[in-house]
């Protein structure tokens, strides 16, 4: 069994292979490390190999290790479906949030923003595959919803995130991602602050950066099954 850090830098080797297979500069592809379900020892040993994004997706787990690894500067991801009764702990230990679909839950992640931490960043969730099992707005909603997240003081809109449908092959999710990326590169006409597009797991990740992904979100391949 290899150790996280091996996992690691394999996982690091071969997104730098398929950004140079598609003319992309590796810098530009953001990992996120997804722990959730992991313990902080595993956390500790990815942050101390270099990994500084970490992903989780249930705010008490989450909670119970950003109190732990206090001392560490890990930028933390917020990942998961939020409940409004969860805004508070969420904006208070994240500096980042990729699972915004409902206006209601932006306005609290923005009024209950501590007022010394700077904005917020968010990404809309898109349900790109109209996947009744997934959370996230239809394409059609994404122009109404940036519009309304732009206004909110607090946050800082700075893209889109997607989870496409469990295809019969990693291969399969390739036609979402491509779609992710035309509303992604159309919404960033419209706000020039707009520079991440999060898709792609240890599944299909390589097909998200073929197709655009500036951030992807691993768990598996890093830290092993859940
Ligand atoms: C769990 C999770 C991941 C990581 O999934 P793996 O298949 O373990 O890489 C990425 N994104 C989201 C939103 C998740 O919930």
């Amino acid at each position: 069994m290899n150790s996280i850090a091996e996992r690691l830098t394999e996982v690091r080797r071969k997104i730098t292979e398929q950004c140079e297979r598609h003319q992309r500069r590796p810098e530009t592809v953001q990992l996120v490390a997804v722990s959730k379900g992991k313990s902080t020892a595993a956390i500790i040993e990815a942050f101390q190999h270099g990994q500084v994004l970490f992903g989780e997706n249930y705010v008490q787990e989450a909670l119970k290790k950003i109190q732990e690894l206090h001392d560490l500067p890990i930028q933390w991801h917020f990942l998961g479906p939020i409940q409004s009764n969860k805004t508070r702990d969420i904006t208070t230990h994240f500096q980042w949030v990729h699972s915004i679909d409902r206006l209601k839950i932006a306005q609290r992640l923005s009024a209950q923003r501590p007022a010394e931490q700077t904005p917020l960043q968010v990404l809309i969730q898109v349900n790109i595959d109209d996947d009744s099992a997934k959370a996230g707005v239809a394409p059609s909603q994404v122009a109404e919803l940036a519009e309304q997240l732009s206004q909110l003081p607090n946050l800082q809109l700075r893209g889109l995130m997607t989870i496409p449908a469990i295809k019969a092959a990693p291969v399969d999710a390739a036609e979402s991602f491509a779609a992710m990326n035309r509303l992604f590169l159309q919404l960033k006409a419209q706000y020039p602050q707009i520079d991440t597009l999060s898709m792609g797991m240890s599944a299909d990740w390589q097909y998200a950066i073929e197709h655009g992904a500036t951030m992807i979100r691993i768990g598996t391949a890093i830290f092993g099954a859940r």
